[in-house]
């Protein structure tokens, strides 16, 4: 059952915006720290779902695990996942416990049931938020795809908000093409697809290049891997000491936004395939299915006679049936349309496109907070990732929970 208005302009304490592993993890949080809060927030998430957009992509990409361990999960109790995976425990991949696609499903299913929260996402998307002055504080009317209107005291944006990231050629090809032919690899779904015989050219070296490659052989297809640099083999995207004082403690202490930005871009460096994916892709590699071209970046695609003809810097010419772009998303707050109007009536500093958010992953000057990868500089590298949410809920919680935390009245914004 989803929720509905009661009526066409109606309120609540907390709005949360998106309904993915991110809100999950706060929501849990946040009834943990205290459950009268039960009936004072709504999420809000087109599918009427929770987790939607992250079975999507699982399922759309055919991944069997994911590339986190079990601690890292939206229940406040670590160790959760864990003691619901007894007796599953062939459902916990080598080497550090990586919970099945399935285990964690039914996990996260399990937190929704026992956190009684079945029937909190209500269906829809949010396309406006507005800053408004109600009683000399700040408020938010949030403006649904329904035309319905929405006020809240305090609102949380957990929408992903990653933008597809392409590179220049893609935007300057001038010949027509079939769209199905030139695909994002979030826009790829393989099990819709028929590639026997063809040749598919993915291009980046991160997990979801070697999810692909591996998806699309057992298929049928042909494969060429091309990445600008070379492959690089790592367990986690990023170090794991970012997951606590080891690196965190010299980031926290940093007080240059530009420095915490680029440490961040170092740290996540690109991306990276794991040793069992690695493995796998070499195997194929041998047996002919597959083709690695590092250190190689295309410069023009064109469509010609029915197949794509790729030049790349080094000179070399190649011949494909489909190009897949693995090249990730970008986070973005200048670009993102929900925080336009935020960021109008209260201008915050953005470093790269990511703004500069108080400890409690505030907005500057108004109840908004940001998760995930748009709370980088004060999460860091993580801060898209089930840790990251983890982050997120201790910093945003006690903020939601405390008066004593909360920002004084301000000036008028409407
Ligand atoms: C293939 C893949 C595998 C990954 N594996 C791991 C892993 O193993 N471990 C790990 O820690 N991380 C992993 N990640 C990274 C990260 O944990 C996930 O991307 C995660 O889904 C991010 O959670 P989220 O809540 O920020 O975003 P999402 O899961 O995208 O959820 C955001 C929700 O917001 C909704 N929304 C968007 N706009 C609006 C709007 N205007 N109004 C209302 N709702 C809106 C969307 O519909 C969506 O349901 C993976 C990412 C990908 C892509």
């Amino acid at each position: 059952m989803n929720v509905e208005l009661a009526s066409p302009s109606t309120q609540t304490d907390i709005a949360i915006i998106g309904a993915g592993s991110q809100a999950l993890t706060l929501v849990a949080h946040l009834l943990q720290k205290r459950s009268s809060l039960n009936n004072k927030f709504v999420t809000i998430d087109p599918s009427g779902k929770w987790m939607s957009r992250w079975q999507q992509q699982f399922a759309a990409l055919k991944i069997p695990h994911l590339r986190s361990p079990a601690v890292h999960h939206p229940d406040p109790n670590p160790y959760a996942l864990r003691r619901f995976a007894e007796g599953r425990s062939d459902e916990l991949f080598p080497p550090y416990d990586l919970p099945g696609t399935q285990l964690f499903d039914d996990f996260c299913r399990d937190v929704v049931h026992r956190w009684q929260l079945e029937d909190r996402v209500l269906k829809a998307a949010v396309t406006r938020i507005q800053p408004i002055t109600d009683w000399g504080r700040c408020r938010f009317q949030l403006e649904l795809e329904t035309g319905q209107l929405l006020k809240a005291r305090r609102v949380v944006l957990a929408t992903g908000s990653g933008k597809l990231q392409l590179p220049d050629w893609a935007h300057q090809i001038s010949s027509a093409y079939p769209q199905e032919r030139l695909r994002h690899s979030q826009q790829v779904d393989l099990r819709e697809l028929h590639l026997q015989g063809e040749r598919i050219l993915i291009v980046g070296g991160g997990l979801t290049s070697g999810h692909l490659a591996v998806g699309a052989i057992a298929l049928g297809a042909k494969v060429q891997i091309m990445v600008r640099r070379q492959l690089q083999e790592r367990l986690f995207d990023a170090d794991p000491g970012w997951l606590g004082p080891k690196y965190l403690k010299a980031f926290r202490a940093e007080a240059d936004w530009e420095q915490r930005s680029s440490l961040i871009q170092q740290a996540r460096n690109g991306g990276s395939m794991t040793p069992a994916i690695m493995t796998q892709l070499r195997r194929y590699s041998r047996s002919g299915q597959l083709r690695f071209d590092e250190q190689c970046e295309i410069v023009k695609a064109e469509w010609q006679d029915s197949c794509w003809r790729v030049s790349c810097t080094d000179g070399s010419e190649h011949e494909c049936d489909r190009i897949w772009l693995a090249t990730g998303t970008r986070f973005d707050a200048t670009t993102e349309p929900l925080l336009k109007e935020v960021q109008e009536a209260f201008p915050t500093e953005m470093i790269n496109g990511l703004p500069v958010l108080d400890e409690h992953l505030r907005w500057s000057g108004c109840e908004l907070f940001v998760m995930g990868g748009l709370a980088a500089l004060q999460l860091g590298p993580v801060a898209r990732n089930l840790s990251g949410a983890r982050m997120a809920g201790d910093r945003i919680v006690p903020a939601l929970t405390k008066s004593s935390l909360a920002l004084l009245p301000v000036r008028n914004v409407s």
